[in-house]
C-alpha cells in the first residue's frame, strides 16, 4: 500500500508519516485520519490529517499543496 506523505512547513520537503493506506480508504469521505509526525528534516512535530496529506503515488502530480 502507498505511504502517506505530508509537507514540512519549515523546509517544504515531503515527510512520510509512517502510515499506509489504500486509495479507496484514503479517498473515502468518512473516517478522517489525524495524527502527528516527528519531522526528520526540521525535528519538529507536525500535525496532519487526510486533508493535508497525500499518497506517495500522487507525488509526481502534487507540486504545490493547497494551503488553508
Ligand atoms: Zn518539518
Amino acid at each position: 500500500m502507498p505511504e502517506l506523505l505530508v509537507r514540512c512547513p519549515i523546509t517544504h520537503r515531503s515527510v512520510p508519516v509512517g502510515f499506509r493506506t489504500d486509495r479507496a480508504a484514503f479517498e473515502s469521505p468518512k473516517g478522517d485520519i489525524a495524527s502527528a509526525v516527528r519531522c526528520p528534516h526540521c525535528r519538529r512535530l507536525h500535525g496532519w490529517s487526510k486533508r493535508t496529506a497525500w499518497l506517495e503515488d500522487d507525488a509526481q502530480r502534487v507540486t504545490v499543496p493547497l494551503f488553508g
